[in-house]
């Protein structure tokens, strides 16, 4: 595994003002704080940080195109970007807007005309809150060993994309994949060997689920497990297989297993449309798909009944 310290990346921020001056003015104060980007078109905002993910944006209230506190709800109901830091930068003092400002999902105010040393100071303290933040949903939604989610995040993501797919009328696909004889490769490798195949088999896996809304999570022990939204049998089996031959493939030797020379994978394949359905019901239908694959020599695909 790779040890070398790395480097946080910087911090961007989205400046939004439709005087110019002001862009100008705040990019310059903090061009060695962050990297920032600005526009003075409030309608361009949405999109520039749907693109550039930045952690903060500053933000004018009064514009000609929109209102900044409309930008700012249109931010934070972003499926993608509602972790966003939205600071209003505004020469206002009226009580009730600042209210619906912070409402509207800002988490503060600086006023205008502004002041250097204030603005480089309440930007400095936002960003190394929303970096803790950041850290804290890491901690709490990644696998520390493979880094690809949590059994928490597959919880989530699961229920989050049944209810999607009720919705949708979208079948969900999911793969349960277990690695074959992995208490023999403890044994005969040791545990530090089994936890650098761990995440090789992850990596594995991540490589080969490339669209959005794919989700790759440990499921438990040498357990993982392939969350695939909108995805029909046929592509199902088609990754499942691509995934046994792929780790079969990276030719780790396993003298222990029974499968193989070398660490191999089964997967249980599971497919339903969610109507009338429950999560529950697809992890039954992949575990027991599984329990085939397993029975049936491991090192393979089995797709369960749908
Ligand atoms: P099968 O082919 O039927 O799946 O057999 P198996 O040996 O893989 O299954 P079993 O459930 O008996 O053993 C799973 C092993 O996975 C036992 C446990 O020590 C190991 N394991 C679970 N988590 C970790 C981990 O984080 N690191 C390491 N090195 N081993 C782990
Ligand atoms: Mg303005
Ligand atoms: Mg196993
Ligand atoms: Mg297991």
């Amino acid at each position: 595994m790779n040890s070398t310290p790395t480097l946080p990346p910087r911090p961007r921020i989205l400046i939004v003002d439709d005087d110019r001056g002001t862009t100008l003015v705040l990019s310059h104060l903090l061009e060695d704080i962050a990297i920032t980007q600005s526009t003075t078109c409030g309608t361009d905002a949405l999109r520039l940080a749907i693109e550039s993910r930045p952690d903060l944006v500053l933000l004018d209230i009064e514009m000609p195109d929109i209102s900044g506190i409309l930008v700012c709800e249109q931010i934070k109901a972003h499926p993608d970007l509602h972790d966003t830091l939205v600071l209003f930068v505004t020469g206002h003092g009226d009580a009730q807007i600042e209210a619906l400002a912070l409402t509207a999902g800002a988490i503060d105010f600086i006023p205008k005309p502004v002041n250097a040393a204030v603005v480089r100071a309440r930007v400095r303290n936002y960003l190394a809150l929303k970096r803790q933040r950041d850290q804290l949903r890491q901690l709490s939604t990644v696998d520390g060993l493979t880094g690809v989610a949590n059994r928490r995040a597959f919880d989530i993501a699961l229920n989050r994309e049944w209810a999607r797919a009720r919705r949708s009328g979208e079948p969900i696909a999911l793969l349960m994949c277990d690695i074959d004889d992995f208490k023999q490769f403890n044994d005969s490798y040791g545990h530090l060997a089994g936890d650098a195949c761990l995440h090789d088999v992850a990596a594995e896996l991540l490589r080969h689920t490339r669209r959005a809304g794919d989700l790759v999570a440990r499921y438990g022990g040498e357990e993982f497990a392939v969350l695939l939204p909108n995805c029909s049998s046929a592509d199902a089996r088609t990754l499942g297989e691509a995934i046994v031959a792929a780790v079969a493939t990276l030719g780790i030797p396993h003298a222990g297993s029974r499968a193989a020379p070398h660490v191999t994978l089964s997967v249980g394949a599971g497919l339903m449309a969610p109507h009338d359905r429950a999560p529950q019901d697809l992890i039954r239908t992949a575990d027991a798909a599984l329990y085939r694959a397993k029975r049936s020599g491991r090192n393979r695909l089995e797709m369960g009944e749908q």
